[in-house]
Protein backbone atom coordinates (compact mmCIF):
# COMPACT_ATOMS: atom_id res chain seq x y z
CA UNK A 1 0.00 0.00 0.00
CA UNK A 2 2.84 2.19 1.02
CA UNK A 3 4.77 1.68 -2.16
CA UNK A 4 1.45 2.29 -3.90
CA UNK A 5 1.11 5.49 -2.60
CA UNK A 6 4.40 6.26 -3.34
CA UNK A 7 4.25 5.78 -7.24
CA UNK A 8 1.02 7.62 -7.37
CA UNK A 9 2.80 10.31 -5.55
CA UNK A 10 6.11 10.25 -7.58
CA UNK A 11 3.63 10.05 -10.78
CA UNK A 12 1.92 12.75 -9.83
CA UNK A 13 5.09 14.71 -8.85
CA UNK A 14 6.55 14.12 -12.55
CA UNK A 15 3.09 15.54 -14.79
CA UNK A 16 3.06 18.58 -12.58
CA UNK A 17 0.09 17.44 -10.53
CA UNK A 18 0.98 17.48 -7.14
CA UNK A 19 -1.29 18.28 -4.71
CA UNK A 20 0.53 20.95 -2.46
CA UNK A 21 -0.10 20.10 0.59
CA UNK A 22 1.68 21.35 3.32
CA UNK A 23 2.33 19.69 6.99
CA UNK A 24 4.68 20.62 9.97
CA UNK A 25 5.37 18.62 12.39
CA UNK A 26 6.60 19.47 16.40
CA UNK A 27 9.52 17.27 17.41
CA UNK A 28 9.97 20.08 20.14
CA UNK A 29 9.86 23.42 21.90
CA UNK A 30 6.18 22.68 21.91
CA UNK A 31 4.17 23.05 25.09
CA UNK A 32 8.15 23.43 26.54
CA UNK A 33 10.99 25.39 25.78
CA UNK A 34 13.67 23.13 25.01
CA UNK A 35 13.85 20.74 22.14
CA UNK A 36 13.35 22.70 19.25
CA UNK A 37 12.26 20.70 15.86
CA UNK A 38 10.05 21.23 13.27
CA UNK A 39 9.49 19.56 9.64
CA UNK A 40 7.51 21.00 7.05
CA UNK A 41 7.07 18.43 4.20
CA UNK A 42 5.15 19.97 1.02
CA UNK A 43 4.97 17.03 -1.97
CA UNK A 44 7.76 15.09 -0.80
CA UNK A 45 10.15 18.10 -0.26
CA UNK A 46 11.13 17.97 3.45
CA UNK A 47 13.19 20.50 5.34
CA UNK A 48 14.02 20.44 9.23
CA UNK A 49 13.84 23.82 11.57
CA UNK A 50 16.31 23.02 13.96
CA UNK A 51 17.79 20.17 16.12
CA UNK A 52 17.24 20.81 19.88
CA UNK A 53 18.41 19.45 22.51
CA UNK A 54 15.78 18.81 25.68
CA UNK A 55 16.35 20.24 28.61
CA UNK A 56 13.54 19.71 30.94
CA UNK A 57 12.56 16.02 33.15
CA UNK A 58 13.93 12.75 33.02
CA UNK A 59 10.64 11.85 31.02
CA UNK A 60 11.17 14.08 28.04
CA UNK A 61 14.89 14.48 28.28
CA UNK A 62 14.69 10.54 26.40
CA UNK A 63 13.75 11.93 23.62
CA UNK A 64 17.44 13.27 23.17
CA UNK A 65 18.16 9.58 21.97
CA UNK A 66 16.16 9.25 19.02
CA UNK A 67 15.46 10.91 15.66
CA UNK A 68 11.86 10.61 14.24
CA UNK A 69 12.34 8.53 11.01
CA UNK A 70 10.42 11.04 9.10
CA UNK A 71 12.48 13.45 10.30
CA UNK A 72 15.72 11.59 9.21
CA UNK A 73 15.07 11.28 5.77
CA UNK A 74 14.46 15.46 5.57
CA UNK A 75 15.48 16.72 2.46
CA UNK A 76 17.65 19.50 4.30
CA UNK A 77 18.08 21.25 8.23
CA UNK A 78 18.04 24.92 8.44
CA UNK A 79 19.11 26.16 11.87
CA UNK A 80 18.09 29.51 13.40
CA UNK A 81 20.93 29.90 15.67
CA UNK A 82 23.75 27.81 17.89
CA UNK A 83 21.89 27.47 21.32
CA UNK A 84 21.90 23.76 22.54
CA UNK A 85 17.87 23.56 22.31
CA UNK A 86 17.94 24.41 19.14
CA UNK A 87 21.59 22.08 17.57
CA UNK A 88 22.33 20.08 20.42
CA UNK A 89 20.57 16.91 18.67
CA UNK A 90 22.33 18.14 15.06
CA UNK A 91 25.33 15.20 15.77
CA UNK A 92 23.03 12.41 16.67
CA UNK A 93 21.12 13.71 13.57
CA UNK A 94 24.11 13.15 11.16
CA UNK A 95 25.59 10.16 12.88
CA UNK A 96 21.97 8.58 12.64
CA UNK A 97 22.15 8.46 8.77
CA UNK A 98 20.80 12.68 8.19
CA UNK A 99 22.82 13.69 4.52
CA UNK A 100 20.90 16.48 3.60
CA UNK A 101 22.49 20.10 3.63
CA UNK A 102 22.55 22.16 6.93
CA UNK A 103 21.94 25.92 6.16
CA UNK A 104 22.89 28.47 8.96
CA UNK A 105 24.68 31.91 8.91
CA UNK A 106 28.49 32.29 9.22
CA UNK A 107 28.14 33.00 12.92
CA UNK A 108 25.52 30.49 13.25
CA UNK A 109 27.61 27.74 11.90
CA UNK A 110 31.29 28.89 13.52
CA UNK A 111 29.97 28.69 17.29
CA UNK A 112 27.70 25.40 16.46
CA UNK A 113 30.89 24.10 15.52
CA UNK A 114 32.44 25.35 18.92
CA UNK A 115 30.04 23.74 20.89
CA UNK A 116 29.74 20.11 18.68
CA UNK A 117 33.74 20.27 18.59
CA UNK A 118 33.95 20.65 22.89
CA UNK A 119 31.13 17.65 22.84
CA UNK A 120 28.03 19.22 22.98
CA UNK A 121 25.69 16.17 21.44
CA UNK A 122 27.86 13.56 21.62
CA UNK A 123 27.15 11.57 24.10
CA UNK A 124 23.95 10.99 22.85
CA UNK A 125 24.79 9.03 19.92
CA UNK A 126 24.59 4.77 20.43
CA UNK A 127 28.49 3.46 19.54
CA UNK A 128 30.78 0.46 20.01
CA UNK A 129 33.06 2.24 22.40
CA UNK A 130 36.45 1.04 23.05
CA UNK A 131 39.55 1.97 25.68
CA UNK A 132 42.72 1.24 26.99
CA UNK A 133 43.55 0.25 30.48
CA UNK A 134 45.63 2.48 32.32
CA UNK A 135 46.07 4.07 35.35
CA UNK A 136 45.01 8.06 34.83
CA UNK A 137 42.33 8.97 36.86
CA UNK A 138 39.83 9.81 34.03
CA UNK A 139 39.52 7.22 31.46
CA UNK A 140 39.11 7.72 27.73
CA UNK A 141 36.51 6.37 25.68
CA UNK A 142 37.08 6.29 21.83
CA UNK A 143 34.96 4.79 19.15
CA UNK A 144 37.13 6.22 15.83
CA UNK A 145 38.85 3.22 14.23
CA UNK A 146 42.07 5.74 14.23
CA UNK A 147 42.21 5.82 17.58
CA UNK A 148 42.67 1.99 17.58
CA UNK A 149 46.85 1.07 18.81
CA UNK A 150 48.66 -1.83 18.74
CA UNK A 151 47.43 -3.55 21.67
CA UNK A 152 43.87 -4.89 22.16
CA UNK A 153 41.15 -2.55 23.38
CA UNK A 154 38.57 -3.38 25.83
CA UNK A 155 35.17 -2.72 24.22
CA UNK A 156 31.32 -2.98 24.81
CA UNK A 157 29.68 -5.63 22.78
CA UNK A 158 26.68 -3.43 21.73
CA UNK A 159 26.61 0.19 20.81
CA UNK A 160 25.11 1.80 23.59
CA UNK A 161 25.54 6.06 24.16
CA UNK A 162 27.83 7.23 26.74
CA UNK A 163 25.46 8.61 29.23
CA UNK A 164 24.42 4.75 30.04
CA UNK A 165 27.60 4.15 28.74
CA UNK A 166 29.39 5.56 31.66
CA UNK A 167 26.40 4.74 34.53
CA UNK A 168 27.12 1.05 33.84
CA UNK A 169 30.65 1.93 34.92
CA UNK A 170 33.08 2.66 37.44
CA UNK A 171 35.93 5.32 37.62
CA UNK A 172 35.56 8.65 35.79
CA UNK A 173 35.24 8.93 31.97
CA UNK A 174 35.71 11.17 29.29
CA UNK A 175 35.02 10.57 25.64
CA UNK A 176 37.98 10.87 23.06
CA UNK A 177 38.29 14.44 21.99
CA UNK A 178 40.14 13.55 18.84
CA UNK A 179 37.22 11.10 18.10
CA UNK A 180 34.92 14.26 18.53
CA UNK A 181 36.88 16.62 16.25
CA UNK A 182 36.90 13.82 13.41
CA UNK A 183 32.75 13.74 14.05
CA UNK A 184 32.84 17.63 13.75
CA UNK A 185 34.68 17.54 10.47
CA UNK A 186 32.33 15.31 9.29
CA UNK A 187 29.29 17.28 10.19
CA UNK A 188 31.06 20.88 8.97
CA UNK A 189 31.20 19.28 5.28
CA UNK A 190 27.21 19.04 5.49
CA UNK A 191 27.22 23.22 5.97
CA UNK A 192 25.96 25.51 3.56
CA UNK A 193 26.21 29.21 4.80
CA UNK A 194 24.04 32.05 4.59
CA UNK A 195 23.78 35.54 4.15
CA UNK A 196 20.29 36.75 5.57
CA UNK A 197 17.73 37.16 2.83
CA UNK A 198 19.61 34.87 0.30
CA UNK A 199 16.87 32.65 -1.35
CA UNK A 200 17.76 28.59 -1.14
CA UNK A 201 15.40 27.11 -3.23
CA UNK A 202 15.01 23.24 -2.26
CA UNK A 203 12.71 22.47 -4.97
CA UNK A 204 10.12 24.44 -7.66
CA UNK A 205 7.06 26.30 -4.93
CA UNK A 206 9.32 25.25 -1.73
CA UNK A 207 12.05 27.70 -1.04
CA UNK A 208 13.22 30.12 2.01
CA UNK A 209 15.15 32.69 3.38
CA UNK A 210 16.52 34.09 6.31
CA UNK A 211 16.16 37.18 8.65
CA UNK A 212 17.96 38.79 11.05
CA UNK A 213 16.10 37.56 14.57
CA UNK A 214 18.46 40.12 17.08
CA UNK A 215 18.89 37.20 19.37
CA UNK A 216 22.31 36.04 19.78
CA UNK A 217 25.10 36.68 16.65
CA UNK A 218 23.94 35.02 13.61
CA UNK A 219 20.29 34.72 15.10
CA UNK A 220 17.94 33.92 12.56
CA UNK A 221 14.03 33.26 11.91
CA UNK A 222 13.50 31.33 8.91
CA UNK A 223 10.34 32.37 6.32
CA UNK A 224 9.61 29.56 3.77
CA UNK A 225 7.13 30.16 0.37
CA UNK A 226 5.83 26.77 -0.43
CA UNK A 227 3.17 26.76 -2.66
CA UNK A 228 3.15 30.77 -2.56
CA UNK A 229 2.04 30.19 1.24
CA UNK A 230 4.62 31.76 3.49
CA UNK A 231 5.28 30.36 6.84
CA UNK A 232 7.48 32.22 9.42
CA UNK A 233 9.41 30.27 12.20
CA UNK A 234 10.41 32.86 14.63
CA UNK A 235 13.35 31.06 15.96
CA UNK A 236 14.11 32.67 18.73
CA UNK A 237 14.22 36.72 18.94
CA UNK A 238 16.01 39.09 20.53
CA UNK A 239 14.86 41.18 23.67
CA UNK A 240 15.04 44.58 21.15
CA UNK A 241 17.48 46.07 23.78
CA UNK A 242 20.29 43.88 23.62
CA UNK A 243 23.41 45.84 23.24
CA UNK A 244 25.51 43.43 21.54
CA UNK A 245 22.96 42.43 18.81
CA UNK A 246 20.77 45.07 16.54
CA UNK A 247 17.08 45.05 17.03
CA UNK A 248 15.51 42.24 14.40
CA UNK A 249 13.02 44.05 11.85
CA UNK A 250 9.26 43.48 12.38
CA UNK A 251 8.55 40.55 10.16
CA UNK A 252 7.30 40.65 6.97
CA UNK A 253 3.28 39.77 6.37
CA UNK A 254 3.04 35.92 6.22
CA UNK A 255 0.05 33.39 6.50
CA UNK A 256 1.37 31.26 9.30
CA UNK A 257 3.34 32.46 12.02
CA UNK A 258 5.29 30.21 14.31
CA UNK A 259 6.28 32.00 16.97
CA UNK A 260 8.57 31.44 20.15
CA UNK A 261 7.12 32.77 23.48
CA UNK A 262 10.09 32.07 26.42
CA UNK A 263 8.19 35.46 27.93
CA UNK A 264 5.07 35.26 27.08
CA UNK A 265 3.68 36.06 30.71
CA UNK A 266 5.99 38.92 31.01
CA UNK A 267 4.09 42.04 29.33
CA UNK A 268 6.80 44.72 29.40
CA UNK A 269 10.32 45.27 30.65
CA UNK A 270 11.66 48.60 32.59
CA UNK A 271 14.57 49.51 30.59
CA UNK A 272 15.36 51.91 33.66
CA UNK A 273 17.21 48.72 35.19
CA UNK A 274 19.76 48.96 33.08
CA UNK A 275 20.80 52.44 35.66
CA UNK A 276 19.61 50.15 38.84
CA UNK A 277 21.82 47.64 37.25
CA UNK A 278 24.82 49.83 37.41
CA UNK A 279 24.11 51.90 40.03
CA UNK A 280 23.83 48.73 42.63
CA UNK A 281 27.46 47.32 41.11
CA UNK A 282 29.15 50.83 41.63
CA UNK A 283 27.42 50.99 45.54
CA UNK A 284 28.85 47.57 46.44
CA UNK A 285 32.25 48.30 45.00
CA UNK A 286 32.56 51.82 46.85
CA UNK A 287 31.54 49.49 50.13
CA UNK A 288 34.60 47.35 48.83
CA UNK A 289 32.32 44.35 48.09
CA UNK A 290 33.29 41.60 45.84
CA UNK A 291 30.42 41.80 43.32
CA UNK A 292 29.81 38.14 42.57
CA UNK A 293 27.87 37.80 38.57
CA UNK A 294 26.61 34.09 38.05
CA UNK A 295 26.20 34.45 34.11
CA UNK A 296 25.34 31.25 31.08
CA UNK A 297 28.83 31.38 29.21
CA UNK A 298 27.91 32.18 26.40
CA UNK A 299 26.44 35.23 25.47
CA UNK A 300 25.08 36.76 28.76
CA UNK A 301 28.60 36.77 29.54
CA UNK A 302 29.77 38.97 26.96
CA UNK A 303 27.25 41.05 27.19
CA UNK A 304 27.77 41.64 30.36
CA UNK A 305 31.31 42.32 29.87
CA UNK A 306 30.56 44.98 26.85
CA UNK A 307 27.89 46.69 29.78
CA UNK A 308 30.87 46.86 31.79
CA UNK A 309 33.08 48.37 29.04
CA UNK A 310 30.54 51.12 28.70
CA UNK A 311 31.04 51.43 32.02
CA UNK A 312 34.58 52.21 32.38
CA UNK A 313 34.14 54.13 28.79
CA UNK A 314 31.80 56.36 30.09
CA UNK A 315 33.85 56.75 33.48
CA UNK A 316 31.59 55.66 35.82
CA UNK A 317 33.66 52.25 36.68
CA UNK A 318 37.30 52.81 37.69
CA UNK A 319 39.57 51.12 35.40
CA UNK A 320 41.38 49.63 38.49
CA UNK A 321 39.37 47.37 39.26
CA UNK A 322 40.01 44.31 38.51
CA UNK A 323 37.18 41.54 36.39
CA UNK A 324 37.69 37.89 37.05
CA UNK A 325 36.15 35.59 34.18
CA UNK A 326 36.21 32.08 35.60
CA UNK A 327 34.65 29.81 33.42
CA UNK A 328 36.90 28.24 30.73
CA UNK A 329 33.66 28.06 28.53
CA UNK A 330 32.75 31.72 28.68
CA UNK A 331 36.30 32.31 27.80
CA UNK A 332 36.99 30.31 24.87
CA UNK A 333 33.16 31.93 23.89
CA UNK A 334 35.01 36.11 24.75
CA UNK A 335 37.53 35.05 22.57
CA UNK A 336 35.65 33.98 19.77
CA UNK A 337 33.47 36.93 20.01
CA UNK A 338 36.84 39.24 20.40
CA UNK A 339 38.33 38.05 17.51
CA UNK A 340 35.52 38.19 15.33
CA UNK A 341 35.08 42.53 16.48
CA UNK A 342 38.84 42.56 16.43
CA UNK A 343 39.31 40.76 13.03
CA UNK A 344 37.09 39.66 10.40
CA UNK A 345 33.80 41.86 11.27
CA UNK A 346 30.93 39.85 9.64
CA UNK A 347 28.08 41.25 11.08
CA UNK A 348 28.05 38.91 13.84
CA UNK A 349 27.15 42.14 16.02
CA UNK A 350 25.20 45.24 16.21
CA UNK A 351 27.60 48.16 14.20
CA UNK A 352 28.04 50.04 17.50
CA UNK A 353 29.86 47.13 18.88
CA UNK A 354 32.42 47.36 16.35
CA UNK A 355 33.11 51.18 16.53
CA UNK A 356 34.41 50.41 20.25
CA UNK A 357 36.73 47.67 18.66
CA UNK A 358 36.52 45.53 21.60
CA UNK A 359 33.64 44.19 24.08
CA UNK A 360 36.69 43.32 26.80
CA UNK A 361 36.93 45.61 29.82
CA UNK A 362 40.17 47.10 30.54
CA UNK A 363 41.85 45.19 34.05
CA UNK A 364 40.37 41.96 32.50
CA UNK A 365 41.35 38.50 34.14
CA UNK A 366 40.78 34.99 33.39
CA UNK A 367 42.50 33.61 36.86
CA UNK A 368 41.17 32.45 39.92
CA UNK A 369 42.01 35.67 42.46
CA UNK A 370 42.33 36.23 46.30
CA UNK A 371 38.49 36.72 47.09
CA UNK A 372 39.18 40.64 48.51
CA UNK A 373 36.89 43.60 47.51
CA UNK A 374 36.64 45.70 45.40
CA UNK A 375 36.25 43.63 42.29
CA UNK A 376 34.06 41.74 39.83
CA UNK A 377 33.97 38.22 39.49
CA UNK A 378 31.97 36.50 36.89
CA UNK A 379 31.30 32.84 36.77
CA UNK A 380 29.21 30.65 34.10
CA UNK A 381 25.83 28.76 34.84
CA UNK A 382 23.49 31.07 36.06
CA UNK A 383 22.03 29.02 38.52
CA UNK A 384 24.98 28.38 40.80
CA UNK A 385 24.57 24.62 40.39
CA UNK A 386 26.92 23.55 37.89
CA UNK A 387 30.16 23.87 36.90
CA UNK A 388 32.66 27.19 38.42
CA UNK A 389 29.42 28.96 39.97
CA UNK A 390 28.85 25.80 42.21
CA UNK A 391 32.51 26.05 43.29
CA UNK A 392 32.08 29.50 43.90
CA UNK A 393 28.78 29.24 45.94
CA UNK A 394 30.92 27.19 48.72
CA UNK A 395 33.21 30.24 49.14
CA UNK A 396 31.52 32.81 48.94
CA UNK A 397 28.01 32.39 49.93
CA UNK A 398 27.05 33.64 52.11
CA UNK A 399 29.02 36.43 53.16
CA UNK A 400 28.42 39.93 54.34
CA UNK A 401 31.42 41.50 52.11
CA UNK A 402 29.21 39.97 48.77
CA UNK A 403 26.84 41.06 46.94
CA UNK A 404 25.35 38.70 44.46
CA UNK A 405 23.68 39.74 40.79
CA UNK A 406 21.55 36.60 39.09
CA UNK A 407 21.51 38.42 35.25
CA UNK A 408 19.38 35.12 34.05
CA UNK A 409 16.67 32.82 34.21
CA UNK A 410 16.73 30.53 37.05
CA UNK A 411 14.78 27.59 38.22
CA UNK A 412 13.09 28.49 41.75
CA UNK A 413 14.80 24.98 43.07
CA UNK A 414 18.48 25.64 41.93
CA UNK A 415 20.71 27.54 44.64
CA UNK A 416 20.55 31.13 43.06
CA UNK A 417 16.76 30.07 42.63
CA UNK A 418 16.68 29.48 46.63
CA UNK A 419 18.52 32.37 47.81
CA UNK A 420 16.74 34.66 45.81
CA UNK A 421 13.59 33.43 46.92
CA UNK A 422 15.12 34.39 50.38
CA UNK A 423 16.68 37.62 48.99
CA UNK A 424 15.81 39.82 52.57
CA UNK A 425 18.01 37.42 54.27
CA UNK A 426 20.84 37.45 51.36
CA UNK A 427 22.41 39.96 49.64
CA UNK A 428 21.30 39.02 46.17
CA UNK A 429 19.36 40.49 43.19
CA UNK A 430 18.26 39.73 40.00
CA UNK A 431 17.96 41.71 36.80
CA UNK A 432 16.02 41.05 33.45
CA UNK A 433 17.54 43.71 31.15
CA UNK A 434 20.02 41.17 29.79
CA UNK A 435 17.33 38.38 28.49
CA UNK A 436 17.43 37.51 24.94
CA UNK A 437 14.18 36.85 24.39
CA UNK A 438 11.39 39.51 23.68
CA UNK A 439 8.43 40.27 26.30
CA UNK A 440 5.15 40.66 24.79
CA UNK A 441 5.71 44.36 23.89
CA UNK A 442 8.15 43.19 22.03
CA UNK A 443 6.96 40.38 19.91
CA UNK A 444 4.26 42.63 19.03
CA UNK A 445 6.51 45.05 17.56
CA UNK A 446 8.00 41.98 15.49
CA UNK A 447 4.75 40.62 14.49
CA UNK A 448 3.16 44.30 13.62
CA UNK A 449 3.15 43.85 9.70
CA UNK A 450 0.64 40.68 9.87
CA UNK A 451 -2.50 40.64 9.31
CA UNK A 452 -4.69 40.10 12.81
CA UNK A 453 -7.57 38.30 10.71
CA UNK A 454 -5.99 36.01 8.54
CA UNK A 455 -2.35 35.11 9.71
CA UNK A 456 -2.44 32.22 11.81
CA UNK A 457 -0.09 32.26 14.66
CA UNK A 458 1.21 29.03 16.58
CA UNK A 459 2.87 29.54 19.80
CA UNK A 460 6.05 27.31 20.60
CA UNK A 461 8.84 27.68 22.46
CA UNK A 462 7.69 28.24 25.82
CA UNK A 463 6.39 27.02 29.25
CA UNK A 464 2.56 25.67 29.38
CA UNK A 465 1.74 28.16 31.51
CA UNK A 466 2.98 31.27 29.83
CA UNK A 467 2.04 30.33 26.39
CA UNK A 468 -1.93 30.12 27.77
CA UNK A 469 -1.66 33.46 28.92
CA UNK A 470 0.43 34.63 25.87
CA UNK A 471 -3.01 33.24 23.79
CA UNK A 472 -5.10 35.35 25.63
CA UNK A 473 -2.94 38.75 25.38
CA UNK A 474 -3.26 37.79 21.56
CA UNK A 475 -6.63 36.73 21.55
CA UNK A 476 -7.12 40.67 23.37
CA UNK A 477 -5.10 42.33 21.08
CA UNK A 478 -7.13 40.92 17.70
CA UNK A 479 -5.54 37.61 16.38
CA UNK A 480 -8.63 35.74 15.43
CA UNK A 481 -6.31 32.17 15.19
CA UNK A 482 -4.34 31.52 17.73
CA UNK A 483 -3.17 28.40 18.60
CA UNK A 484 -0.68 26.38 21.29
CA UNK A 485 1.17 23.21 19.32
CA UNK A 486 1.11 20.15 20.84
CA UNK A 487 4.68 17.73 20.98
CA UNK A 488 3.93 15.45 17.96
CA UNK A 489 1.48 16.87 16.72
CA UNK A 490 1.62 17.06 13.04
CA UNK A 491 -0.90 19.71 11.51
CA UNK A 492 -2.16 20.77 7.83
CA UNK A 493 -1.35 24.22 6.71
CA UNK A 494 -2.67 23.60 3.09
ZN1 LIG B 1 18.17 30.83 21.94
ZN1 LIG C 1 15.64 28.56 22.38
Amino acid sequence: MQKFRSVVLLLLFCFGLTNGEVFVTADGAAGMVSGSSFLLESDGVSCIIDAGMFMENEQIEKRNFRIAPKFLNANALVLTHAHTDHIGRVPLLAASGFNGKIYATAATKALALEFFSNGTGADLIKRKWFWYDDNANKKIAHWKDFCLKDEKPQTVLNPINFIDFQKSRKGRWEICKICILSQTAEIEKLFVELEYGQVVELAENFSFKLLDAGHIPGSASVLFNVEETRILFSGDLGSGFLKLQSKSLAAPKSDFVFIETTNGNVESVDENEFSAFRKDILNALNNSKIVWISALSFHRTQSLLYELKLMQDEGILNSNIPIYSLSPSANRITNLFEQEIVGQKRDWFAKEVYEKETLIPKNFKMQMPIFKGPMIIISSSGDMDMGMSKNLFLKLSPRKDVFMMVVNYVSPTSRAGILLANKEKFNIKKYNIFSGHPVLKEIFRWLENQDKKNTKLYLIHGELENMFSARQVFARAGFANVKILKIDERIQLR
